[in-house]
């Protein structure tokens, strides 16, 4: 794997008519899988979910924060990732130890795992009282296909979306990263079909980015009059904390904190996006007792 910072790339071309995203991805989906102890293909289901959040993040403003939620039929149950407009993710899966043969393409089995019924959901919260929701049926479940449908869909943004995770035989990631491209109002049918050519054509994410093809390369085949307007990094963060969790523990209740007290020496929780164990004593835990009756 690469030693090379995750970076994210966002730019337009034809006019202004076209938005460009691309972004590469591996030392976050290697982290994730590291902390998830994650199959290869459910590393692969999980990396290409973390990839559309950070481009989706990078879409949002401020504080803003998107969460995307793929409930499939498949083996590896929910998948969740949240990412920001500041290039921070996080994530998880259900049942992280998933892994099937590849499929007939000889790639990771990504809708075997995921499955092909089932919805996508994104939320995004941008601070006003009810948060956006946009929701989408699964239409492939290998997870390119499924989020170029939202935009279509949810979002009436005609899309080209590309999402790629290669795992080496130690299970690490070797690389990972996507694109996203936006076609405006404006386009003309030739622009168009332009844009679906090059995209039919195109190589997958992981063998360009394998063969060492830069993110604005990348974009280049699919729109050559790019012109990448900013860059930033992409990495991942949790946003738990020992306070946090704390509260948590006085918001399940007398009734709860008292059991836990009387059933166990000590009491650990662990976040379910970094894996991180907070432990509680039963000291600690009777001091939260107290909080929680003062409530
Ligand atoms: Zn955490």
């Amino acid at each position: 794997m690469s030693e090379e910072k995750d970076r994210l790339i966002r730019g337009t071309a034809m006019d202004g008519k076209v938005r460009a995203f691309a972004v590469r991805t591996t030392q976050l989906v290697e982290e994730l899988r590291r902390r998830h102890d994650t199959y290869p293909t459910a590393t692969a289901a999980m990396g290409r979910t973390l990839t559309a959040a950070a481009m989706m993040g990078s879409m949002m403003k401020g504080k803003e924060q998107l969460t995307i939620q793929v409930r499939g039929d498949g083996p590896i149950g929910q998948i969740v990732a949240v990412a920001n407009a500041g290039g921070e993710v996080r994530g998880y899966v259900h049942n992280p130890h998933v892994h099937l043969p590849s499929n007939s393409l000889g790639k990771l089995d990504v809708a075997g795992v995921v499955g092909t019924s089932g919805f996508i959901h994104v939320i995004k919260d941008l601070g006003l009282k009810e948060p956006y929701r946009g929701s989408v049926p699964i239409v492939s479940g290998e997870l390119g296909e499924d989020f170029t449908y939202y935009f279509a869909v949810s979002e009436q943004t005609p899309s080209a979306v590309g999402l790629g995770v290669l795992v080496d035989a130690d299970s690490s990631v070797n690389v990972a990263g996507g694109f996203i491209i936006q076609l405006l109002p404006g386009l003309s049918d030739a622009e168009i079909s332009a844009i679906e050519q090059a995209v039919g054509q195109l190589p997958s994410v992981t063998s360009m980015l394998d063969q060492g093809l830069s993110l604005e390369e990348m974009l280049k085949r699919i729109v050559p009059d790019v012109h990448v307007l900013d860059e930033m990094e992409i990495k991942f963060a949790c946003t738990c904390s020992r306070e946090r969790v704390e509260k948590t523990l006085i918001s399940l209740g007398e009734s709860e904190l008292e059991q836990l007290i009387e059933e166990e020496e000590t009491t650990e929780v662990v976040c379910d996006f970094c894996r991180e164990p907070y432990v509680f004593t039963r000291a600690e835990l009777k001091e939260l007792l107290e909080q929680a009756k003062s409530k």
